[in-house]
């Protein structure tokens, strides 16, 4: 599936609500903030395991740290995926904080918004290559789990108590393909 169908196909299953009378902007704000520090986190820790820049070992981050006691292991995962997934987290954490600075008042920047999508389709492209799969083939399962969502269009109902098994289906199928 093309770009352009892709923006086509997606926009019949989107939501056109805004419930501010749900959800207050003290509420968002405070979840947004507390999004983008671990998105900030997750960028330091990205540009050490993938640039190989030093970490600060006295950084007050270092205390957040659990330990399992040697039960996980880094070794166990393509590092191309782990890197495509803290830098989509990054990205949306860009994203993240053009949301606050607007709310709280300042201009929207729609040239910084826009270069996020970009960069977003960087860590994606490196995903692709990690799956072996195209953004092509994504579309495609994507707006066919959709389309067993949503028979007509977003409905709240369907958005909210969702069939997993059978998209998980739809997606498999699409996975063989
Ligand atoms: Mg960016």
């Amino acid at each position: 599936m093309d770009s352009i169908s892709y923006l086509e196909a997606s926009a019949r299953t989107a939501s056109t609500q805004f419930h501010t009378d749900k959800v207050d902007a003290d509420l968002l704000a405070s979840a947004l903030k507390q999004a983008i520090d671990t998105g900030n986190r997750l960028d330091v820790i990205k540009k050490s395991l993938f640039y190989g820049k030093d970490l600060d070992k006295n950084h007050p981050w270092q205390a957040l740290k659990n330990h399992h006691n040697g039960t996980i292991d880094l070794n166990q995962i393509e590092p191309d995926v782990v890197h495509a997934a803290i830098g989509l987290y990054t990205e949306a954490t860009e994203l993240l904080e053009s949301v606050l600075s607007t709310i709280e008042g300042q201009d929207f920047d729609a040239v910084n918004t826009f270069e996020e999508c970009g960069d977003a389709e960087w860590y994606l492209a490196m995903l692709y290559r990690a799956l072996d799969k195209t953004p092509a083939e994504a579309r495609a399962a994507n707006i066919a789990k959709l389309k067993a969502r949503y028979p007509e269009k977003f409905a709240t109902d369907a958005a909210i108590n969702r069939d997993l098994a059978q998209e998980r289906a739809i997606l498999e199928a699409h996975n063989e393909s």
